[in-house]
């Protein structure tokens, strides 16, 4: 409720740390995933007060505010600089990105019929919400025993509607790069565009040893996604697309003089937006610099290697395919050990292990972004013990929604079947939802979104 008469700033201030306190930490390595630390203070800070200073500056109207265009020209030239150029747009995520490079390829390949997306199953959902929210349809085709990219598979999908195919450098479920070289190639021979998914890998791989090219410097390759709010250390708000030319980028655009008001150019999907996160973003990399980045780089592929290496120490748990990136994927092999109880028993532990659930013959695993930071802590040491309290406790049975009709739950009824099922913790409702076919867990995700913000949950 609004107060009748204005709080003071500090009893604000207040409760806002109050109510952080039941958020998990962003910093300290204990969430291995959502949040990204480089374990230097100071740049976080200085990224804050970057943040602040460029805050109320509203990138709506960038001949209004020219320190937006510099900014952008500055963040978006350092990263087509090492992702094999191009010319780009800052955008509020990654999600954002695909978003207008799908439109992008939607609006320069027309064609009659709804246009078709081909992706490996393993691209991540912003494609499916693009195809979505853009009229298009797509085409998820599921990937090899490796979880890389079939290439013959993604061959076979192509119709005279498709205008893109995709390759994730790496995915972020497993970390495992595509052979973005083959699926260029293909999509330059059947004359579609291609879209690489760096959003997660494209601002550490280049500091990596040993990784195949992925970057727009792969013939065929047409626009790539590069998220600096992950890798790139950047608070929240941060990530760039680049593409090929500059023909492309303005299918990426929009205008439109079709009303009375202000004339309306964007870049992006939104209009009024802070240029906030465009200041920290700036920020942070040039704080950073080649130097730095290849410092976390390290650090964090470091601290990936390590867990890999450790987990086969593990009985009963293995790591999926072959990560590249410091993006590890850990599954069990043992009936007994439920990586869902699993991930629980770490949560009392302190720490944040993200579920993954079982799709297309890929059994359910826990998921890990590492930074330099995962080392510090004694992230092995709390699985190990987490696994053994889990096989303990024993696996989640399954079928506990055998014989409820989801559809015909009322709010209520679905509210108090997700308090008792959350009483004990996650593991049930992840259990629940690995049980159930893609679509129903869908249906399932919107009621507890709509539950929760009506306070309900
Ligand atoms: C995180 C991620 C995205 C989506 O990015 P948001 O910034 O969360 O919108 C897309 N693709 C990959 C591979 C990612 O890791």
């Amino acid at each position: 409720m609004l107060p009748e008469i204005g709080r003071p700033v500090p009893d604000l201030l207040a409760e806002l740390a109050a109510l952080r306190e039941n958020d998990l930490p962003v910093r300290g390595g204990k969430v291995t995933a959502y949040v990204y630390d480089t374990g230097r203070a100071a740049i976080h800070d200085g990224a804050a007060r970057a943040y602040q200073e460029m805050l109320e500056v509203n990138c709506l109207d960038p001949t209004a505010f020219p320190s937006i265009v510099a900014l952008e020209r500055q963040v978006v030239g350092a990263v087509a600089d090492r992702l094999g150029g191009g010319t780009g747009i800052f955008t509020s995520g990654g999600t954002e990105s695909i978003m207008l490079a799908v439109k992008a390829a939607r609006d320069a390949r027309p064609v009659d019929g709804r246009a078709q997306l081909v992706v490996p199953a393993t691209a991540h959902p912003a494609f499916h919400k693009a195809a979505h929210y853009l009229g298009m349809d797509i085409a998820a085709v599921p990937v090899g025993p490796d979880l890389r990219a079939d290439v013959p598979a993604m061959a076979a999908a192509i119709t005279p509607r498709t205008v893109l195919l995709v390759a994730s450098a790496p995915s972020y479920p497993h970390g495992v790069l595509d052979p973005v070289a083959e699926i260029a190639a293909l999509a330059r021979a059947r004359g579609v565009l291609c879209h690489v998914d760096a959003c997660v890998g494209g601002w550490v791989l280049p500091w990596l040893p040993d990784v195949p090219p992925f970057d727009l410097s792969v013939p065929g390759v047409t626009s790539l996604s590069c998220d600096l709010h992950k890798y790139g250390y950047a608070p929240k708000g941060a990530s760039v697309v680049l593409f090929a030319s500059e023909d492309l980028r303005r299918h990426a655009y929009f205008a439109s003089a079709s009303w009375p008001g202000y004339t309306v150019i964007n870049a992006g999907v939104q209009s009024s937006r802070s240029a906030g996160p465009l200041g920290a973003a700036w920020a942070t990399m040039m704080a950073l610099g080649d130097d730095g980045y290849r410092a976390l780089a390290t650090e964090a592929k470091a601290a990936a290697d390590r867990l890999v290496a450790g987990v086969a120490a593990i009985p009963g748990l293995r790591v999926l395919g072959e990560p590249v990136a410091p993006l590890v994927a850990v599954a069990s092999d043992d009936p007994a050990l439920d990586v869902f109880v699993l991930a629980d028993q770490a949560r009392a532990r302190g720490w944040f292990f993200q579920p993954q659930l079982a799709y297309q013959g890929i059994p359910a695993n826990l998921h890990f972004t590492l930074t330099g930071v995962s080392a510090a802590g004694d992230l092995l040491a709390v699985l190990a013990e987490s696994a053994e309290a889990a096989r303990a406790a024993g696996p989640v049975p399954p079928g506990l929604l055998d014989g409820v009709d989801l559809a015909a739950l009322t709010d209520a009824d679905f509210a108090a079947l997700l308090e008792s099922t959350t009483a004990t913790g996650m593991a049930v409702v992840n259990t629940i939802l690995d049980g159930l076919p893609p679509e129903t867990r869908e249906a399932l995700l919107i009621r507890f979104l709509s539950a929760l913000y009506s306070g309900k949950a």
